[in-house]
């Protein structure tokens, strides 16, 4: 095995632990662990061979290679055997060119990521894969592991519930009651997790996990787990291979947990240190303002970080007040020269609709990002002529509730006025009724662009 990969704190340099150990956080200090490679063994092999061999890999059938996160296995987690790898051909989610949103906000050249154009619907399934393959692999190795435990605003109990499912290992996932989608609640179901609904909110919820785990012995599949990390980091390789290994000058990025950023970020220094490109994007973490504790901290240039209680936000999954991966988060953002931009309720609405206008389907957080970059765009803080990246976290389908209530105009209680609604026209089925509708709708349009609105 000519690639290697361990756990290491991020504050004791000599503090490491192999792979296949159940290990959240340093024996001695507490602290996060992250996932280190051997990057001289990776070093070793010219960055030319890497984008041949990452090419020849790539959404082609030979397992696990051609799945996008297992394409890069060696890089990723080379301490799993292929025959424990549990896939369900992740990555590969389409990039494209945005046109018509980044003509209408004054950006040439916005691409979107679809990283919700997934297994379950969310990027999550990239960190997962690799999970729950290391916890396939550690039970292969003799390890007792009874089941696998998560606590989750949505997306990460889906993924771990079918990937537990495929490999057959029992999953246990928490949720905040109430606090997610229909389809969020049914995907566990479904795939035989045990699920069980708490009257609280997520940072509760992760509470109780981690005492589970702790006492008995159940594994953790939160973001405390830094393998999750090494398949998200996958997002960033992904992006640039599919741009022919052009790196795109910002990247902008929805942030809960803060677990997602610091993955994107450790792709591109790996990548850097590899020779696979030859510099960095600035990256943009968007928050909810009802869920910021990271723009707060960025208002002080990061000199201080408070835990807060998070207010309600229709950008339910990153409805977190105490994000595990701050520390992360706030290395990773001084490493990109990065800002943090926040989004009102009203304004997430507002951009994912007006997104959706333009051919996307857009979630709520997705929604977050957009909004953080009309703002960033109209600050100049990005300039017209930037090429920018929007990483789509999740895919809309997972939130028919949150459209159709901004099409119903019943998102008040948010404070949510709606600029892009849309009704569907209740209409007798008649040919003159129906003619009637449509000419006087199309008119009703003409007139609104006439006037400059949206249509
Ligand atoms: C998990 C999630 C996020 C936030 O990612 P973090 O790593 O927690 O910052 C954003 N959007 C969606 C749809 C998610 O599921
Ligand atoms: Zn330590």
């Amino acid at each position: 095995m000519p690639y290697r990969a361990w756990f290491q704190c991020l504050h004791c340099d000599d503090e490491r632990y192999p792979l296949n150990e159940i290990i959240y956080e340093c024996r001695r200090c507490g602290g996060l662990l992250e996932v280190r490679h051997d990057m001289e063994a990776l070093g070793r092999k010219p960055a030319y061979e890497w984008m041949k061999l990452f090419d020849q890999r790539y959404m082609r059938t030979d397992f696990p290679f051609g799945s996008s996160v297992w394409g890069k296995k060696e890089m990723v987690c080379p301490e799993v055997d292929n025959e424990n790898v549990v896939s369900m051909y992740e990555g590969g989610s389409n990039l494209f060119w945005a046109e018509r949103l980044g003509r209408e906000v004054g950006i040439n050249d916005l691409w979107i990521k679809q990283c919700g154009n997934s297994h379950t619907g969310s990027f999550k399934d990239l960190g997962m894969t690799v999970l729950v393959s290391m916890v396939k692999q550690m039970i292969a190795d003799g390890k007792e592991i009874p089941a696998v435990a998560c606590a989750s605003t949505g997306d990460t109990s889906a993924a771990l519930a079918a990937y537990c499912a495929a490999a057959g290992i029992p999953a246990i996932v928490f949720l905040p009651k109430d606090k997610v989608s229909t389809s969020q609640l049914i995907q566990p179901i479904a795939n035989g997790a045990l699920t069980l609904t708490l009257p609280t909110d997520f940072d509760g919820c992760m509470k109780v996990a981690i005492e589970l785990s702790r006492r008995e012995n159940i594994y953790l599949a939160n973001s405390r787990n830094s393998l999750r990390i090494e398949g998200q980091k996958t997002v960033a390789i992904e992006l640039v291979q599919q741009d022919d290994w052009a790196v795109p000058d910002w990247v902008i990025i929805p942030g809960g947990n803060l677990g997602n950023v610091s993955a994107l970020g450790k792709g591109f220094l790996e990548m850097k240190a590899m020779g696979l490109i030859d510099r960095l994007p600035r990256l943009a973490v968007a928050q909810a303002a009802n869920a910021n504790p990271l723009y707060q901290s960025y208002l002080t240039g990061f000199s201080e970080f408070e835990a807060q209680k998070a207010q309600t936000t229709l950008a339910s999954a990153i409805q977190i007040g105490n994000p595990v991966s701050w520390e992360r988060a706030v290395r990773t953002l001084r490493r990109f020269d990065g800002v943090v931009e926040q989004a009102s309720e009203d304004e997430l609405a507002n951009a994912s609709a007006r997104a959706d206008r333009t051919g996307l389907f857009t979630c709520p957080h997705t929604g977050v990002a957009l909004a953080a970059l009309f703002k960033l765009v109209g600050r100049r803080v990005i300039a017209p002529d930037s090429k920018v990246l929007v990483i789509s976290t999740a895919h809309g389908l997972k939130f028919p509730d949150f459209k159709i209530r901004y099409h119903e105009h019943r998102l008040q209680e948010f404070g949510v006025e709606p600029h892009h609604r849309n009704r569907f026209i209740d209409v007798d089925a008649d040919y003159e009724a129906v003619r009637g509708a449509v000419l006087r709708a199309l008119d009703a349009r003409r007139a609104a662009r006439t006037a400059g609105f949206a249509t």
